[in-house]
C-alpha cells in the first residue's frame, strides 16, 4: 500500500508552501487508499522548539489534514540512524573518517584558492582504524561512488541527474553520535516504509544524496515527487514581504481551511478549469500527474475570491460559532444570547456580502452593540432634521404591522411613496440611525432580526 509523509522541521511558524506539500501528500494518500504519515523532524535541538510543534499540530488539525499515525519524532530514533551508519561501515559501504578540524579547514582553503566548491577528498575511505591519531572522535562517512552517475526519475521533474565526481563522501554521523539530516530522512523513510517522497523541490538536490544511501544499503529507493516551489506576485521566492505565509496568519485573517486548501491545490495543481472543488471531489481527482513543472504563483486576490466562494456556501451555524469567537476575542469578554441570536438569525446574509470571517465579523459588530452607537462619518452626516423627521414618522409606521420583513418593507415603501421621496432617501437615514454605518444587509431584514423594541432604541437613541 501507499505510505507518504509530511516531515516538517519544527523550527517557527509553518510555511504555507509546507501546508500546500502536506495537503498533496494527504491528498496521494487518500486518492490511492494508502496512509499519510507525520514525522517531526525535530533533530535540530537549537532551532526546535515545543511551540513550532504545537503549531504543526494545531495547522494540521485546523486545515483537517490529519495523519493517519504518528506523529514520529525524528530525534527519539539516533540509536537506529546510528546502528544502521554501524551496519553501512561493517559492510564497507561507509567508514570512520579521522580528520582533524585543521586538516578540513586545509582542504576548504585549498578549494577556496582554487576557486571550487570544497569536497571532502576522501583520504579515510581506504585506510584502517589502526592509522586512528589519538584524541579524535571519528565521524562516519559513506563511501560514495567516484565514478558514473547518479540518476533519480523523479515523478514532477522528470529524469535528473549528477556525476559522482561532484559528490563527495557525505557525513552520516557526527563526531558527537548524532545523524546528519540526510541519513536520518532515508532511514526513517526506510523504517516508515514510506512509498513516496513528495515535497518541495528546494529538496532536489539532496535526493541525489538520498539515493546514494539507499543504493548503498540496498533498500529500494522511494518513488519522489518535488514539488515547484510557491513564487510571490512578483516572481521571487515568496515570503512575508509578498502577504502572509505563515499559516495560522491565514486563520487569524479569518480565512476558512477549506478555502485554504482548496486555493493551495489549485495552486501548483490543475484540473481543467474547475476552480471549487470539495474535499471529495479533491481526493478523487488528485494525482501526480497534474503537477504543474514550473512554479505557482502566489495570488492573495484571488485566495479571497476563493475563501469568498466558501463564505457564502458554509453552514451559516458554522460561521455564527466562528464570528461569535472572534466578536469575543476582540471584545474580551462574552456576548449575550440576544446579540448570539440576532447574528445567527441575520447570518444568511451576511454571509451573501462578506469574504471572510474578519469582514463577517466586522459587518455583525452593529448587531452586538449597545446604543448610543459609534457612527462613521458618513452616517452621521446623514442625521439631517428632515432625516430625523422621516425616521421619527417611520417608527410609527413600523409598529403597526408585525415586524416580519416583508411587511416592514411595505411599510417604507409606502411612507418614502406619500411624502414623495424615493426610497433611498428614507431608507440612508434609517439604515444609518439602527448600524452606524452606510452597509448593512438589506433593512428589512436587519429590522425584522433586531425586533420592535431595539430598533425604537436605536431611532429613538438619535432623535433625543
Ligand atoms: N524536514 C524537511 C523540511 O522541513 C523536509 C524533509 C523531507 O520532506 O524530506 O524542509
Amino acid at each position: 500500500t501507499i505510505r507518504v509523509r509530511f516531515a516538517p522541521s519544527p523550527t517557527g511558524m509553518l510555511h504555507i508552501g509546507s501546508v500546500r506539500t502536506a495537503l498533496f501528500n494527504f491528498l496521494f494518500a487518500r486518492h490511492h487508499g494508502g496512509e499519510f504519515l507525520l514525522r517531526v523532524e525535530d533533530t535540530d535541538t537549537t532551532r526546535s522548539t515545543p511551540e513550532a510543534t504545537q503549531v504543526i499540530f494545531d495547522v494540521l488539525d485546523w486545515l483537517d489534514i490529519k495523519p493517519d499515525q504518528g506523529p514520529v519524532f525524528q530525534s527519539t530514533r539516533y540509536a537506529r540512524h546510528r546502528e544502521v551508519a554501524e551496519a553501512m561501515v561493517a559492510a564497507g559501504t561507509a567508514y570512520r573518517c579521522y580528520c582533524s578540524r585543521e586538516e578540513l579547514a586545509a582542504m576548504r582553503a585549498a578549494a577556496d584558492a582554487a576557486k571550487k566548491p570544497f569536497r571532502y577528498d576522501g583520504r579515510w575511505r581506504d585506510r584502517d582504524a589502526s592509522e586512528a591519531p589519538a584524541g579524535i572522535e571519528p565521524v562516519i562517512r559513506l563511501k560514495a561512488p567516484r565514478t558514473g552517475e547518479t540518476v533519480v526519475l523523479d515523478k514532477v521533474k522528470g529524469e535528473v541527474r549528477v556525476r559522482n565526481a561532484e559528490l563527495d563522501d557525505m557525513i552520516l554521523v557526527r563526531s558527537d553520535g548524532t545523524p546528519t539530516y540526510l541519513h536520518a530522512v532515508v532511514v526513517d523513510d526506510h523504517d516508515m516504509a514510506i512509498t513516496h517522497v513528495i515535497r518541495g523541490d528546494d529538496h532536489l538536490t539532496n535526493t541525489f544524496r538520498q539515493a546514494q544511501i539507499y543504493d548503498a544499503m540496498g533498500w529500494q529507493r522511494p518513488e519522489f515527487a518535488h514539488l515547484p516551489l510557491i513564487h510571490g506576485p512578483d516572481g521571487g521566492k515568496l515570503s512575508k514581504r509578498h502577504g502572509a505565509v505563515s499559516t495560522l496568519q491565514f486563520r487569524d485573517e479569518g480565512y476558512l481551511p477549506e478555502a485554504l486548501c482548496n486555493y493551495l491545490l489549485r495552486l501548483g495543481w490543475g484540473h481543467g478549469d474547475s476552480e471549487i472543488l470539495s474535499r471529495e471531489d479533491q481526493i478523487r481527482l488528485f494525482d501526480l500527474d497534474g503537477v504543474g513543472r514550473g512554479a505557482a504563483k502566489m495570488d492573495y486576490a484571488k485566495l479571497l475570491q476563493v475563501n469568498a466562494v466558501w463564505v457564502r456556501a458554509a453552514d451559516p451555524d458554522r460561521l455564527t460559532r466562528l464570528v461569535i469567537e472572534r466578536i469575543e476575542a476582540v471584545r474580551g469578554d462574552a456576548i449575550g444570547p440576544v446579540a448570539a441570536g440576532r447574528i445567527a438569525a441575520l447570518m444568511p446574509r451576511l454571509q451573501e456580502r462578506s469574504r471572510t470571517i474578519a469582514e463577517l465579523a466586522e459587518a455583525a459588530m452593529f448587531l452586538v452593540r449597545d446604543v448610543p452607537l459609534p457612527f462613521t462619518e458618513k452616517a452621521a452626516a446623514m442625521m439631517t432634521d428632515e432625516a430625523l423627521d422621516d425616521l421619527s414618522a417611520m417608527v410609527l409606521d413600523f409598529a403597526k404591522t408585525d415586524y416580519s420583513a416583508p411587511a416592514l418593507h411595505a411599510a417604507m415603501v409606502a411612507y418614502a411613496e406619500e411624502s414623495g421621496k424615493k426610497l433611498k432617501v428614507v431608507a440612508e437615514p434609517l439604515r444609518a440611525a439602527l448600524t452606524g454605518s452606510t452597509i448593512s444587509p438589506p433593512l428589512d431584514a436587519t429590522m425584522a432580526v433586531l425586533g420592535q423594541f431595539e430598533v425604537e432604541r436605536r431611532v429613538f437613541a438619535v432623535l433625543a
